[in-house]
C-alpha cells in the first residue's frame, strides 16, 4: 500500500497539492477521481491528493459533487479534461460541465 500510494503520489506531484482536494485536510495519497472499479484511467488528469476519510467515504463510488469539485481543481490548474467528454461520455454528462 505504502509502495502505490508513493507512486501514484509522484504522478500527482505535478498539481503540487498538499493538502485533501475534497476538504483541505492535509492529504495522505492519491485519489482515483473516476475509481479504477469504474474505468478511470491511471492519468495525472484523474488523480488528487486526499485524505483518508475522503478517500473511504468516495471509495468506490461514482459521487458527483466530489468528482465536479476536483476536476474544476484540475482544470483550474491548466489540466484538459477532453479524456473524460471523449472516452466517459456518460461521466461527462453526469458532471455537467
Ligand atoms: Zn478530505
Amino acid at each position: 500500500m505504502a509502495e502505490y500510494r508513493a507512486k501514484a503520489a509522484s504522478r500527482v506531484v505535478w498539481w503540487r497539492d498538499t493538502v485533501c482536494v475534497y476538504c483541505g485536510c492535509p492529504g495522505v495519497g492519491a485519489d482515483h477521481i473516476i475509481p479504477k472499479s469504474k474505468g478511470g484511467p491511471d492519468i495525472r488528469e484523474n488523480l488528487v491528493w486526499c485524505c483518508q476519510p475522503c478517500n473511504n467515504h468516495k471509495a468506490n463510488r461514482l459521487d458527483v459533487e466530489m468528482m465536479r469539485r476536483a476536476f474544476r481543481h484540475i482544470e483550474a490548474q491548466g489540466g484538459c479534461l477532453d479524456w473524460i467528454e471523449l472516452g466517459y461520455p456518460k461521466i461527462w454528462k453526469l458532471l455537467g460541465f
